[in-house]
């Protein structure tokens, strides 16, 4: 049997072992399964890989092998370092940078194998697309980089008549892909200047996109990367990134649809960005208190606490910040273990990342069956004596169903008003990521418990 035959037999159990993995990261219970599915399916293809690569080498196969031991030497050294001392917060930010790293390869493979072997019509047209949307990935994950990591504003950025500037350089590079393929061996100018213009035309399609819109455009560029990584299975001619491309391509495109759903938004409407200008032009209102607030004391919660029969937790990006969600779960296990009814309400874009709170209640040992998602737990708020609001803001606004001028009009809230009683834990007055007052704060029925929030919970569950 020849090396390559056994190669692809490889490649295959591989592509089997992601999709298993996938189907096993569908569910809680068996997300570890998943992983370690997907984990030996990466280390099958990287095997099959290098064998391939050992075989086919024209140099002294000993040299291929160092420069690939070393190569992985370096990307696993880096890989283990970021991967350690990556801060959970910033788990969204680095994926963005990781996507980025995807458009990056497409581009440098692209250029690879045409400068190698320039090829027939289809590997033009291979190439072509392959830089296109590894360049537009590339910038576009960049610029997603910058706004989740705060280094640049998460405001949208408008420029006059940007929907015909986007449309301008798709035609632009409809009319350079005519060039390269007219240019054959001799197209590396229209390639290059294809290349600038994806890259113009990533950076402007996701700085358009603002606030609240960033879910979307984070599964968006996730599926632009997966396209990308098949785009350069094409041009490599390999099957398992053709299909593992395909795979991450079209999940992440499904997980785009679901994001929008959630936020009651089109898909088109965010593709084409801008959405959050409104919250730009508010901003002097924005800042503007409704209203007097009522501030509370963990000992006051805690009485509350040791009262109330039926409980929500309702957690958001301020949990994360907080590393709270140890002391969370310890006091939900209290409350439980007293015969209170305490339940999560997770809002589907709550945090940074899709199933953000779901990971950390996950690392908190947080059973399963008490982790609800917004569609389920929203009619049981009437009945719900205390909701506990963790570091949630825009995910609780009830603006959202209020306020048809809000930037965030229309998007499905977790209805905590409707309780009997809310706290809302934070550290201050100030807006969430949409960057939008919340009417919540100055409810009757809401009170205010302001510091760190894992501070806070702890001296509720010394209380208790
Ligand atoms: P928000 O980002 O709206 O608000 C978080 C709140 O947490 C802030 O108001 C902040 O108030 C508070 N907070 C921060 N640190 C602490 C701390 N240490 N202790 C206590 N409170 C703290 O959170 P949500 O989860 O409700 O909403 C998520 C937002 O992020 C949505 O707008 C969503 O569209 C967006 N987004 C979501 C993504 C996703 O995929 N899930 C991706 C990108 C964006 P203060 O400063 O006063 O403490």
């Amino acid at each position: 049997m020849s090396v390559e035959s056994v190669v692809q037999a490889g490649y295959l159990v591989a592509a089997v072992l992601f999709v298993l993995s996938l189907a096993g990261l569908s569910k809680q219970e068996t997300a570890r399964r998943g992983v370690l599915l997907g984990m030996s399916g990466m280390g099958l293809a990287l095997a099959a890989t290098i064998a391939l690569a050992l075989d086919r080498s024209e140099r002294p196969v000993g040299v291929t092998a160092g420069l690939i031991l070393l190569v992985l030497l370096v990307g696993a050294a880096v890989g283990t370092w970021r991967a350690r001392t990556v801060e959970m917060t910033q788990m969204p930010e680095l994926i963005a940078l990781l996507h980025s790293f995807v458009g990056a390869a497409a581009v440098l493979v692209g250029f690879g194998s045409y400068l190698a072997e320039p090829g027939g019509t289809v590997h033009l047209v291979e190439v072509f697309l392959g830089v296109l949307i590894g360049a537009v990935t590339f910038t576009g994950s960049v610029v997603a980089f910058g706004k989740l990591s705060g280094r640049l504003r998460s405001s949208p950025l408008l420029l006059p008549g940007r929907n015909w500037l986007n449309l301008a350089a798709l035609v632009a590079c409809g009319g350079l892909l005519w060039w390269f393929l007219a240019a054959g061996a001799s197209g590396l100018f229209p390639l290059l200047l294809m290349t600038g213009v994806a890259l113009a035309l990533g950076w402007h399609l996701v700085a358009a996109i603002g606030g609240g819109d960033m879910p979307v455009v984070v599964s968006m560029l996730n599926s632009y990367s997966g396209w990308a990584a098949a785009a350069a299975g094409f041009m490599l001619g390999n099957d398992l990134l053709i299909i593992t491309g395909a795979l991450v391509g079209s999940s992440g495109a499904i997980l785009s649809y679901l994001m929008c759903r959630a936020m009651n938004r089109s898909f088109v409407s965010v593709i084409l960005g801008g959405f959050g200008a409104e919250t730009a032009v508010a901003a002097p209102g924005a800042g503007a208190e409704p209203g007097t607030y009522r501030e509370t004391t963990a000992l006051e919660v805690a009485d509350r606490l040791t009262a109330a029969r039926s409980v929500i937790v309702v957690p958001g990006y301020g949990m994360a910040v907080a590393k709270a969600q140890y002391p969370v779960a310890d006091l939900v296990a209290r409350l439980t273990a007293r015969g209170a009814t305490v339940r999560f309400g997770i809002h589907p874009v709550a945090g940074r990342l899709p199933g953000h709170m779901n990971v950390l209640l996950a690392e908190a040992k947080v059973p399963y069956d008490q982790v609800l998602g917004m569609d389920e737990i929203n009619d049981d708020f009437p009945a719900t004596d205390v909701v506990l609001v963790i570091g949630a803001n825009d995910t609780v606004n009830p603006a959202a169903q209020d306020d048809p001028a809000s930037p965030i009009a229309g998007m499905p809230v977790l209805e905590v008003w409707k309780s009997r009683e809310v706290v809302v834990f934070k550290r201050s007055m100030a807006t969430g990521y949409a960057g939008v007052q919340n009417p919540l704060f100055f409810r009757e029925n809401t009170a205010m418990l302001f510091g760190d929030a894992k501070d806070q919970v702890e001296l509720i569950v010394q209380a208790l």
